[in-house]
């Protein structure tokens, strides 16, 4: 199996783009852990590190990630937009607290199901979708 290195780097190659040591950072950042981030929270945990990369530099490489399949948009919140790695990650929907913003992740075939069987009336073909349900956790209801 490829690993989302070897991805990246090749798709940026195709395209003659640098596998840059910023990029490297971001992906390893992006990867060492499944999480839902938007830019600032990437920003900071970077820094955290030691990892002194610009926002700007991270707004342009998620587009980057996006289109080389392995980062998606989870969702957006609060005028804020989350991302998380999919490659290598099982799909998966989510519940969002809009409360304290905690993130549950769910799997349930039945979902996958149901849109089977409606893109299929339809004639459609997916190519991805979005099931997500906001609300209130255990501990904000
Ligand atoms: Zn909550
Ligand atoms: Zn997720």
């Amino acid at each position: 199996m490829n690993t989302e290195k070897d991805i990246f780097k090749e798709y940026l190659m195709e395209r003659g783009l640098k596998f840059t040591p910023e990029r490297d950072a971001i992906l390893e950042e992006v990867f060492g852990k499944h999480e839902h981030f938007d830019v600032e929270k990437l920003y900071q945990r970077l820094n955290s590190k030691g990892k002194h990369i610009s926002r700007a530099t991270i707004y342009r490489t998620i587009p980057i990630l996006i289109d080389s399949g392995l980062v998606s948009e989870a969702m957006r919140f609060m005028d804020r937009i989350y991302y998380e790695h999919t490659y290598g990650h099982k799909p998966h929907e989510h519940m969002v607290c809009t409360n304290c913003g905690k993130v549950i992740e769910f799997n349930d075939k039945r979902v996958e199901k149901i849109i089977e069987e409606i893109t299929k009336n339809h004639d459609f073909k997916s190519t991805e979708h979005k099931f997500e349900i906001k609300g209130f956790c255990k501990d904000c209801q």
